[in-house]
């Protein structure tokens, strides 16, 4: 292997490029394709903020780009095979123009690392979740060695699990949170705040654990820091971010924060109208955490809590570390201390040994459980886990397409009818902007849809009426007409048809 083509595991400090050795003939164009979670998402957003500070400006045209990324997924088989084809149609790009540079970042760069290279030659280099600070400087080492008629190939990974001891595990896996420019984020109302990376839930089935490394909790002055400089930016809602968000769990200056404390710090933040949080873990749905909701008027009445199986067998094998009556307890604690609260769940079809009855323990749970809406995946076998070590991907694709239809089939039902109750009363929307269907109309014609605008309830669900685009960013109260099993359709009351009218619709939130 001659020295161009070597590979190198970088630490996580290690990756420095002469800035006099920077290279600036290339046309700045960057293009950024995402899979993937919303821990991924928020990952583009800051990886793109700060490679647009430095001069880059995005295209949506990956032939006219000189630096190409894949921010990347291993959840589901699926996701990876997305990525490869993808980079197998850059293959001739890359040849034919060596300005190209082409990362690839985030879980498959951790699960795969050096097989990137062997799959697809064109690439210059692989960052881990972990290292994602590093995606500047390993463009520009790239880009020198194009110059110099070389292929880099920069590995820069975080430790598998078992690679060494916690601490050192733990250190190279660094969450990337740098102050984000108010221009560069995709909505100047909502966003994304990460609260804690990585997971120690092992769940036998996925590969987030190894993806994304120990479960670590940022600090929350930290956390409290970012959301006032996005409030003071015109943020009205932050989502934090977690893989098990209500594990969080943080010391400073002696005293332990959980997920409630933080909703109390965040609260009290001027300017934010609304929190949200996900994902939550079942069992550390604690009781403080139920009541810090309840207790603050800004937490959203919303939780997404995956239940993954109807069937404890099935849970058992998937080493989730609850059965269904805990979960049942669960919901029971929920709807006594914050009625109406929705709650949504993931589902896993065609587990290993998933039998007719048991797929039929998950379609009872989730009319029992009536959730607001249900992600539901089909079983992908992910090399490296519990689940692929120990059993065999035995339900053929025709069954689980079968169970993944009918389970859909049933929350829609599920959704429609309870969206149906909504019908007359008067809901809570922070709006969001144009409606999806504004905006594809308003692409082709100037008078269009344009004023549809969508936002979202208090316990999130998406809610579409016509409205004055400037309402953007604020809160509105809107009288739901209509429903689909996804949305509510309504119209907007204004102050003075409340006053003129006297009416009083019965407010649900
Ligand atoms: N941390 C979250 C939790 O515990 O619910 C979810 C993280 S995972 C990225 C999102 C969802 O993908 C999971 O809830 C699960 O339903 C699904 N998933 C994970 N591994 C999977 C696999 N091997 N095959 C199919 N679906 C999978
Ligand atoms: Fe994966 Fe389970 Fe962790 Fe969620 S809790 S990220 S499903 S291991």
């Amino acid at each position: 292997m001659s020295q161009s083509e070597e590979i190198t595991q970088q630490d996580p400090e290690s990756v420095q490029t002469d800035s006099a050795d920077v290279v600036t003939d290339h046309n700045h164009k960057l293009y950024i394709e995402t899979v993937g979670c919303q821990m991924n998402m928020l990952d583009s957003e800051l990886v793109v903020a700060d490679l647009r500070k430095r001069g880059y400006e995005l295209t949506q045209n990956v032939k006219e780009a000189e630096t190409v990324l894949f921010n990347t997924c291993s959840v589901r088989e699926h996701a990876e095979h997305k990525i490869y084809s993808s980079l197998g149609r850059l293959r001739y790009g890359a040849r034919k123009n060596p300005k190209k540079v082409i990362g690839v970042m985030g879980c498959m760069a951790q699960k795969d690392q050096k097989l990137i290279f062997q799959k697809a030659p064109q690439v210059d280099f692989v960052v881990g979740t972990g290292q994602l600070a590093q995606v500047a400087e390993l463009i520009d080492k790239a880009r020198v060695n194009h110059s110099q008629n070389r292929r880099s190939r920069e590995l820069a990974v975080g430790l598998g699990r078992k690679d060494g001891k916690r601490e050192e595990i733990t250190n190279s896996f660094q969450s990337y949170d740098p102050l984000r420019d108010p221009e560069m984020r995709p909505s100047p109302y909502q966003a994304f705040v990460r609260i804690m990376i990585g997971c120690d839930k092992f769940c036998s089935y996925c590969v987030v654990p190894s993806t994304r490394g120990p479960e670590q909790s940022r600090g929350p002055r930290e956390i409290l820091s970012e959301v006032k400089v996005l409030a003071d930016q015109g943020v009205k809602e932050v989502t934090l971010l977690g893989q098990t968000v209500n594990s969080y769990k943080h010391t400073q200056d002696g005293k332990l924060y959980r997920l409630s404390d933080l909703l109390y710090l965040i609260h009290d933040v001027e300017g934010i109208d609304r929190i949200k949080f996900v994902t939550s873990y079942p069992k550390d749905m604690t009781n403080d955490l139920l009541e810090a909701i309840r207790d603050l008027p800004k937490a959203t009445r919303y939780l997404h809590v995956p239940l993954q199986h109807g069937c404890d067998d099935v849970l058992k094998y998937m080493k989730r570390g609850y059965t269904v009556e805990d979960y049942r307890d669960m919901m029971h604690r929920i709807n006594e201390i914050l009625p109406g609260c929705s709650v949504s769940s993931d589902f896993i079809v065609g587990h290993p040994g998933e039998t007719e009855e048991s797929h039929q323990k998950s379609l009872e749970s989730i009319r029992e459980f009536r959730f607001k809406n249900s992600f539901i995946f089909k079983y992908s076998e992910r090399p490296g886990t519990k689940a692929a070590e120990r059993f065999e991907d035995d339900i053929p694709e025709e069954i689980k397409k079968r169970r993944n239809n009918e389970m859909l089939d049933l929350q829609n039902e599920i959704s429609e009818a309870d969206n149906a109750e909504f019908i007359g009363r008067q809901v809570e929307v922070l709006v969001e902007g144009p409606s999806k269907s504004a905006l594809k109309a308003s692409d082709n014609s100037a008078d269009s849809l344009a004023e549809q605008l969508m936002g979202r309830s208090k316990c999130d669900r998406i809610v579409v009426f016509d409205g004055n685009p400037r309402l953007a960013g604020s809160l509105a109260d809107v009288e739901v007409i209509d429903v689909t099993p996804t949305t509510l359709i309504g119209n907007i009351i204004t102050r003075e048809y409340q006053h003129q009218s006297g009416a009083s619709l019965p407010i649900l939130q």
